[in-house]
This record gives C-alpha cells, structure tokens and sequence, in this order.
C-alpha cells in the first residue's frame, strides 16, 4: 500500500522570487514604457522621446529632459523599494505622483538588460550605467560597475533591451512585434494627449518619420487631432463638470464625440488624478448612454479626465496600478452621465432642428 509523503516546503530561489515578482508588475512592452514615461513626467520633463525597436522587445529608448537622477543614487536607483516620491504609508493619501512603490527599475532590471545615462543640470557631465537583477553591474567583463562618465544633456535615457529574455513562458505569450507596437503607441498618445505641457515623439527603429508627435502646449483638440486624426478632433464637444463635494468629485473634464460620430469600437481615455487607468463601469454606462444617440452598431471617442478627492481613492490595489478604487464610484459616474445625457440631448435636438427646416 502506497503511504503518502508530504511534499517539503522550501524557500524559492531569490532570483526565481524577484523575476515572478517582476513578471507581475510588468506585463508587457506597454507595462514597461508606462512606468518610464511615468517617471518621465514625475521628474518634470517637457519632452519625452521614445524609440522602438521589435513591438520593444528587443529595444525600448525613452529619453526626456527632466530633472536627471543624481549620481549617489544610481547604485540603489534599481533595488526594489527604493523611491523618491514616498516617505510613510499616510503619504499614500495625497499621492500626486505616478510612482510611489519604487519597484519599475527594479522589476525591468530583472528581466531585460537596463541601461541607464543621467544628467542633472549641476552635474557637469552625464552618467551611465547598467543594471541586473537590481544591481549595477559592469559594462564589460572585468571592469568596474561604477558609473561611467559621458556627455549628454539633462535629463535621463533609459535604455530597455531584450526584455524577458530570462521569461521564456512569457516571450512565447506575447503577440507580435507589430501588436505590441500598438499598444505602445497607445499608452503614449493617451499620455499625450492627456499631458500637455510635455511634447511626445514616439518612433519605430530605423524609420525615419515618427509615428507620433505633439508639440508641448497644443490645445486638448489639436492633441487629440494628433494622435486620433481629424475625423475625432472635428467632432469632439467639450464638457466640464461642475465640482460634486459631497461624493468627492474635484473636477470633471471631458472631450467626447458628438451624436455625429461613430466608430465600430469606443475608444476611451480616462485618467483618474493623473493616472491612465481603465474603469470598466463608466465605460458602460457611457456606451449605454451613447447606443441612444447613435445608429446601431456605432461608439464614440472619450476623453474623461477626474479629479476625485486624493483621500477617496485607492491607488494601491495592484501592482500594475492600472486599477484604481475609489468611493462614491456609483455616485460619480451617475452624475457625470447624466450631464454628458444633457449634452448629448442638447446637440441632438437642434440637429433633427436644423434638419427639419
Ligand atoms: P517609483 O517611481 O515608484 O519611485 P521607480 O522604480 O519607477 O519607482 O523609480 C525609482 C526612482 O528613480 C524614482 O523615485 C525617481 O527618483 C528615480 N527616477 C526614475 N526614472 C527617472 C527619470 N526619468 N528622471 C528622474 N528620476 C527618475
Ligand atoms: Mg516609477
């Protein structure tokens, strides 16, 4: 007769603990850039570059203009839970940075080859480095890992390559280089178009026009113009939400179709202080709005951008912070659609007017 043994328990390697770790804050190419961007525009950058080379699996480049990191931080900047942006847990409720669980560098560092050049405006010259698995390590066998100096402008380059080569599982799950490409172009355009005082380029490797630019400081139309096109930009109404106290809403804006528009899926762009994040509720309850408005079949574009009291929501409920929580949810997406209904009434109306004389 067979007698049943318990199976052992042993701790799991570290370098196995922090790539599963690292696997779950990011997910894909995309994951990646929007924690770098993010930074980007944390350290006050005006303009933010990006260059990609296979959907940036194989290469991803962002280069911006902030306010460089200093050279003594360099040899924690890529441990996890080292962070600029957070002091104590109570902090976590007046967040106004993307960052705050210094765990990006670190996870990208354990699952691509990191490499990192910095300049701030004291530092007479720029700083390069390279990173795994949360440590600076040497350029090239047999040499220090010091921080090597070169020259270079302020602000900050990270340099992405062959990221989860140590993933295999992962790299097999991937789609293609060119649907990657997408989502990347994605994530930057709803940056772009959402911040406006820093100028975005994003560009595939070898090509020699971008796939993407806005100038810093275009209106909201003209960025949406830019990344959308014109058949977007030249439908879009505006709409500003007067401030709701008593459900935490601060402030509500929005560039959103006309009943004129459609388009066989929606495209949504919403921000939640600052932060791109999907919500699944308001996007439904929007559609649902719209389905009146609009033939059979056909949805708008939304850019939603709230502001929601920093003490009512919860940007900590998952690593990738794509998620966000916040009270009132119900409450808030109630009284934004019914002004976006208002609206939409409004615009209807005098179109069956104008169509009728
Ligand atoms: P977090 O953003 O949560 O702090 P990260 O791992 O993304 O964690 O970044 C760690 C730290 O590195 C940041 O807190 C910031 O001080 C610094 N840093 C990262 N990227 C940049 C950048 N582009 N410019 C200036 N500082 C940066
Ligand atoms: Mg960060």
């Amino acid at each position: 007769e067979e007698v049943l043994q318990p199976a052992r328990i042993r701790p799991l390697d570290v370098s196995v603990v922090n790539r599963i770790a690292a696997g779950e804050i990011i997910i894909g190419p995309s994951n990646a850039l929007k924690e770098i961007l993010e930074n980007s525009i944390d350290a006050k950058s005006t303009s933010i570059e990006v260059l990609v080379k296979e959907g940036g699996l194989k290469q991803l480049q962002i280069t911006d203009n902030g306010n460089g990191i200093e050279k003594d931080d360099l040899p924690i900047l890529c441990e996890r839970f080292t962070t600029s942006k957070l002091e104590k847990f109570e902090d976590l409720d007046s967040i106004a940075t993307y960052g705050f669980r210094g765990e990006a560098l670190a996870s990208i560092s354990h699952i691509s080859h990191l490499t990192v050049t910095t300049k701030t405006n004291k530092s007479p010259c720029a700083w390069k480095c390279f990173y795994s698995d949360g440590k600076l390590i040497p350029m090239k066998p047999k040499t220090s890992s010091e921080p090597k100096a070169v020259a270079g402008k302020n602000g900050t380059q990270i340099l992405v390559e062959d990221l989860f080569y140590n993933v295999p599982s992962r790299l097999r799950a991937l789609r293609s280089a060119s649907e990657e490409f997408h989502k990347i172009l994605e994530v930057v355009g709803k940056y772009a178009i959402h911040t406006g005082h820093v100028g975005f380029s994003c560009k595939k490797f070898g090509e020699s026009y971008n796939s993407l630019t806005t100038r810093s400081d275009l209106p909201i139309k003209e960025r949406i113009r830019a990344v959308y096109g014109s058949a977007i930009a030249n439908e879009l109404v505006e709409i500003q939400v007067l401030p709701n106290e008593d459900i935490g809403l601060v402030q509500c804006f929005a560039q959103i179709t006309n009943p004129n528009y459609g388009q066989k899926k929606t495209t949504e762009v919403f921000f939640i202080n600052n932060r791109l994040v999907s919500c699944d509720p308001l996007k439904r309850a929007l559609n649902q709005l719209y389905s009146v408005f609009l033939p059979k079949g056909n949805k708008p574009f939304l850019y939603l951008a709230l502001e929601i009291n920093a003490k009512n929501v919860d940007v900590n409920v998952h690593p990738t912070k794509r998620e966000v929580r916040f009270l009132f949810e119900d409450e808030i997406i109630e009284y934004i659609v019914s002004i976006v209904q208002e609206k939409l009434t409004s615009l209807d109306s005098s179109r069956t007017f104008l169509t009728q004389q």
